[in-house]
């Protein structure tokens, strides 16, 4: 197992990697890193100033000349991270949580956070985390996935501290106060079990904000004012305190690159403190705040947005829902512009594609190629009851099923055919009523979300054992990620992360299938497509995790569909399909007759053993065919090359017509086909060279045998 441990999970425990292969690693992750300044040997942080200097935070503190923005500047670029890293070996890791899906709770012993900690977990159950570091000075921090769009409160109580839009130093940075190292067993670089940091705890995830909506626009790196960020500072401003003397003059050089129009938004902030003095005022702006400085106005709405600034009111949504022409525009993803389910009609063209069920965030994930709409489409409409009365994975509650699909085409020859098989008993109409296919556009994963409020009114009133109903969601099903969910990056864990955070919300309580592609082309090999990263992205943060593969070398070989990760104990670890094929005549696009092969494949859940028993049959029938075919060749050759004796026939290469196969094998064979009457030995009188006999095929027996293979 340890051979297939990805390259850059290093054994922390027992090699001793550079600072360098750890940020590296993080980088891997997901995680944006950026380089801070740790201590040296004698505990003084390596920047030169004393470690005692009022606000200095020793060692912690980002190298400002590498990144001048402190942690906006952190990065999962390899290259950058190596000139980072070559320019100071030396240097500690900082990772900017929020890009990198993060948030920490900070428990700080020495500011009484273990008690308030305790206080806590005994009203709201334990905050536990797989993934926690101890810090320096004792503390620890536990590290949960969060929207990085989202806001936390800074601190859920005294010395226990939320850090999400910041950054938290990680291994193997060293502080003045020791250094920070993950604990025992819940290390994410860890060789054998890399620890995930856990989901946010309930308190936590209660407590989070909508994200705020401001306009940032940066050219270069430059923040650029637009008469909206105006606007916008100005609301924010109303969050801010006036009164202090720094954050006064802090605001002032924020707005001083904007002229004119950033004194006036200054000065009508400044002029809510009874301290203000329109005199000093305007010196101040003069001469006294225009040296260069890093900060930007992003430094104002993060104050505000602390303060608790929920936003610029006034701002138009981005996503204003209607068109130019005033009408109520019609979300890409609406049921109104879902066609018909494909059991009505039939397209002549020919594909092979796919989907899948179950409740919560579900991803499929497969090798391009391997079949997932065949196997899925089917098993989704089974949550439609579009299924045999009695198949083992009817579910009990019945649910309308809604697929996005990349291929409508295919998606509907796959329901004709579940259709036209007869089995289900039910009719065109059931399958229109209760499945819509809707075509993928790549999308926002924000607006994908949206459409959530109009699916969640098409339910299916199901009775209960107390006479009243129960209205089940109907299953969404995206085929695929990458066709729904427009991504710079599907492979970036963060920003995969973000959509799922999305899809999680809005979906809350629906049952969802993600079909997500694997990277890796299509094999035979069961682990490529288990281990999580050798799956996708997407499976890093679904609440079930399925992998289809083939479960042999040839391309019909049996696909198994395996739960990998689910929440809860299932009835079967795996499913096999069953291929059902059926053939009709239709038209094709010119009118003319065209027998048309539909097909679709039936799951079921697989017996104990049976996939090596499975295994074990094929290979026994590949075998047998192939011996098969030496006997018919050898039979074949005597008949068309007659009257030679059995060495000449053994013997003979391929190149002159010989059989194909080993010498070894075509005694074998031919010994059978003796033994069984195929062929007879004649003797002769008088030998010829050294020849004593010929062989000749028995006609009748080779007919006989023939008839009993095929029952005639
Ligand atoms: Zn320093």
């Amino acid at each position: 197992m340890t051979s297939k441990t990805p390259k850059h999970v290093w054994a922390v425990d027992n090699k001793a990697p550079a600072t360098l292969d750890y940020a590296l690693a993080y980088a891997k992750l997901g995680w944006y890193v950026l380089p801070v300044w740790s201590v040296d040997d004698h505990g003084q942080c390596r920047c030169g100033r004393p470690n005692t200097e009022k606000g200095h935070k020793a060692g912690k503190h980002p190298q400002s000349e590498l990144v001048p923005h402190g942690h906006q500047d952190a990065t999962i670029d390899e290259q950058v991270i190596r000139d980072w890293w070559a320019t100071d070996p030396d240097a500690g890791i900082g990772i900017s949580l929020a890009d990198s899906g993060l948030l920490a709770l900070d428990i700080d012993p020495q500011n009484g956070g273990v008690d308030s900690l305790a206080q806590l977990e005994a009203e709201h159950g334990v905050m536990h985390s797989d993934c926690t570091a101890v810090t320096q000075g004792g503390g620890e921090h536990r590290l949960f996935t969060a929207d990085d769009e989202m806001t936390y409160p800074g601190t859920l109580g005294k010395g226990l501290d939320l850090k999400h839009h910041g950054y938290i130093c990680v291994a193997p940075t060293l502080g003045p106060s020791g250094d920070y190292k993950w604990q025992q067993g819940r290390s994410p670089l860890s060789q054998t079990r890399p620890a995930k940091p856990s989901p946010l705890p309930q308190l936590i995830a209660s407590k989070a904000r909508p994200p705020v909506n401001y306009s940032l626009t940066e050219r270069g790196g430059v923040p650029v004012a637009t008469a909206q960020t105006f606007d916008d500072l100005r609301s924010a401003l109303k969050h801010v305190d006036a009164d202090d003397y720094t954050t006064w003059v802090n605001v002032g050089m924020v707005l001083k690159p904007y002229g004119e129009n950033g004194y006036k938004i200054w000065t009508e902030w400044a002029s809510t403190s009874d301290k203000f003095d329109a005199s000093a005022q305007r010196r101040k702006w003069e001469r006294d705040i225009s040296t260069p400085h890093s900060i930007t106005y992003r430094s104002i709405f993060r104050m505000a947005i602390d303060n608790g600034w929920a936003g610029n009111s006034n701002q138009v949504p981005p996503q204003a829902a209607t068109t130019p022409d005033g009408k109520p525009e019609v979300h890409p993803l609406s049921l109104k512009n879902s066609v018909a389910s494909g059991a009505g009609e039939v397209n002549v063209f020919e594909y092979v594609y796919e989907d899948f069920m179950s409740t919560g965030v579900n991803v499929v994930a497969g090798a391009p190629g391997v079949g997932k709409t065949t196997l899925i489409v089917p098993m989704a409409l089974a949550t439609a009851h579009l299924c045999p009365h009695d198949y083992t994975l009817k579910p009990a509650v019945r649910r309308n099923v809604i697929i996005i699909t990349e291929s409508v085409v295919q998606v509907q020859r796959v329901i004709y055919s579940l259709y036209s098989w007869g089995y289900t008993g039910m009719q065109t109409r059931d399958f229109d009523e209760r499945v819509r296919v809707i075509n993928a556009q790549r999308l926002d994963p924000k607006i994908v979300a949206q459409v959530a409020e109009e699916y969640k009114e098409w339910t299916v009133d199901n009775e209960k054992a107390d006479g009243t109903y129960h209205a089940a969601l109907p299953l969404v099903v995206f085929d695929t990620a990458n066709a729904v969910f427009d991504l710079e990056n599907e492979n970036d864990n963060a920003e995969v992360g973000r959509a799922m955070a999305y899809i999680k919300q809005a979906f809350a309580t629906f049952p969802i299938i993600i079909v997500s592609h694997t990277a890796k082309a299509l094999g035979s090999s069961e682990s490529d497509f288990l281990s999580p990263r050798g799956a996708s992205a997407w499976t890093g943060d679904a609440q079930g995790v399925y992998t289809v593969f083939k479960d042999g070398e040839h391309q019909d070989a049996p696909r198994v569909l395996k739960a990998t990760k689910v929440r809860f104990p299932t009835a079967f670890a795996e499913l096999t399909f069953d291929l059902v094929s059926n053939k009709e005549q239709h038209k094709d696009v010119l009118g003319y007759d065209k027998e048309i092969w539909f097909s679709h494949s039936v799951a079921r859940p697989l017996k104990p053993g049976e996939r090596t028993q499975m295994k074990e049959d094929r290979k026994e029938q590949k075998e047998q065919e192939q011996w098969s075919k030496i006997c018919d060749d050898i039979i074949d050759l005597v008949r068309k090359d007659a009257g030679k004796s059995r060495s000449y026939y053994e013997r003979l290469p391929v190149a002159q017509g010989g059989v194909k196969a080993s010498q070894e094998r075509k005694e074998r064979a031919v010994t059978s086909l003796l033994n069984d009457g195929s062929l007879e030995r004649i003797e002769l009188e008088k030998p010829q060279g050294r020849a004593n006999h010929y062989l000749r095929v028995n006609e009748e027996v080779v007919a006989a045998i023939e008839r009993g293979k095929f029952g005639i």
